[in-house]
């Protein structure tokens, strides 16, 4: 038997072990305050545990495995991608990304991804394997660690700088300062949205929200959390049907079932009915407003026309095109397409995704442009492959 990893441990498990050791059950509840409030990495910095326990921690258990390989950063340090090898091998990418008043995690799920989504780099990797609950906590961890660090650094930047200039260090305002203030110390959102499809990996996936979420550890707002899923109609049905209302997202992609096949071949399984149907119940279930992501392919799924039939399909409106249907309760958010090496496919012209969000909001669909983060160093949206850049 390998050693148990505490990062895949409820309260109770640990609660469970530590009575196997002959231990009080508060030291379960010291460890998992270390684990998730501290964020201690290494049971040598559980200093409220005696010697010897932590010894045995040391010896008999281990946090999950997850060796951290290398980070990279790029858009002056607010983006920060992080590699990690998992024990089998397999590697694992997971980006922090700094706002002046957030900072928001996108998680990893499953190292490569079955889905086959023709633009979509882990999509080429096939599925290597699905990852337990601790590598997934595991990635939050690491993100909070690195803006705990990187805040370390900005008030040393901050120190050096009222010396330098000859200022007392609270007369310079936040905004003077690299990457944080005082809204983006604390890890504020996690996105299930790096490599693979959560929902194809749901249990384990949903052990590591309700551990993000547990409010005696981590304390993530199920409302600062969000799930992008590939469309998997058996899997939304699923979710409406959770008691934390976390957020939901959906990769649509195209307005039709011939294209949205071409591009995610998921969609011969969950055509487009079936995969609205599932959205319209869980809408109605949890009166929550879903996103749809659509990703901008030049002269594949960004016409106008395209943009119409969209509009109309979210609005509800029936194939004969009567005006008479019940919008979704929906946003969507266009995605201008990150390049993937090798593939022939177009990111759309910036005149396409406007006149393309334009046609949308003209038919009343609210509609956004995300913002691209870390290209670079092919950190974006469906560019986590874990070999680019070496
Ligand atoms: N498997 C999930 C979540 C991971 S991908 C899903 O597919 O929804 C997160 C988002 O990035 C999805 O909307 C996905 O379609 C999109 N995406 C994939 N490849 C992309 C690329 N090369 N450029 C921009 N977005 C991409
Ligand atoms: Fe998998 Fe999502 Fe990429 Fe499709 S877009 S291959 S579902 S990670």
């Amino acid at each position: 038997m390998p050693n148990p990893a505490l990062y895949d441990m409820t309260l109770a498990d640990l609660e469970a072990l530590m009575r196997d050791w002959g231990q009080p059950a508060f030291r379960a509840r010291q460890i998992y305050r270390q684990l998730y409030v501290n964020l201690a990495d290494d049971p040598a910095l559980m200093t409220d545990l005696s010697t010897r326990l932590r010894g045995r921690l040391a010896a008999e258990t281990t946090l999950g495995g997850m060796r951290l390989v290398r980070t990279q950063e790029a858009d002056g340090g607010t983006t920060r991608k992080a590699l990690f090898a998992l024990p089998d091998g397999a590697v694992v990418e997971t980006v922090l990304m700094v706002y002046p008043d957030r900072a928001t995690v996108c998680v990893s799920t499953q190292a490569g991804c079955a889905m086959g989504c023709i633009f979509c780099a882990t999509g080429t990797l096939g599925l290597l394997r699905n990852l337990s609950a601790g590598e997934m906590v595991a990635q939050a961890l690491w993100a909070s660690r690195e803006l705990r660090a990187l805040q370390i650094s900005n008030v040393e930047l901050r120190l050096q700088k009222a010396e330098d200039d000859g200022h007392r260090i609270d007369s310079l305002p936040d905004s003077q300062f690299s990457v944080l203030n005082a809204q983006s110390r604390r890890l504020s959102n996690i996105v299930f949205m790096g490599m693979g499809e959560a929902m194809a990996n749901y249990d384990r996936w949903w052990a590591a929200v309700q551990r993000l979420h547990d409010p005696q550890g981590f304390n993530m707002g199920a409302r600062s959390m969000t799930v992008s899923t590939v469309g998997l109609a058996n899997g939304i049905r699923r979710l409406a049907g959770e008691g934390l209302p976390i957020n939901l997202a959906i990769s649509l992609h195209a307005p039709d079932d011939a294209l949205r096949s071409a591009l995610l071949p998921i969609n011969d399984r969950f055509p487009l009915a079936e995969l609205l149907a599932a959205t319209r119940a869980y809408t109605t279930q949890t009166g929550r407003r879903v996103s749809f992501e659509y990703v901008l392919l030049q002269g594949r799924n960004d016409h106008p026309h395209q943009a119409l039939a969209l509009a109309k399909l979210l609005r509800g409106h029936t194939a004969e095109g009567a005006d008479r249907g019940v919008p979704l309760l929906c946003h969507v958010n266009l995605i201008p397409w990150n390049p993937v090496p090798g593939s022939p496919l177009g990111r759309s012209e910036h005149q396409r995704v406007a006149a393309f969000q334009q046609v949308l909001v003209d038919y009343g669909v609210a509609c956004t442009v995300r913002v691209e983060r870390g290209a670079e160093i092919a950190a974006a949206c469906g560019q986590l492959a874990g070999l680019s850049v070496e």
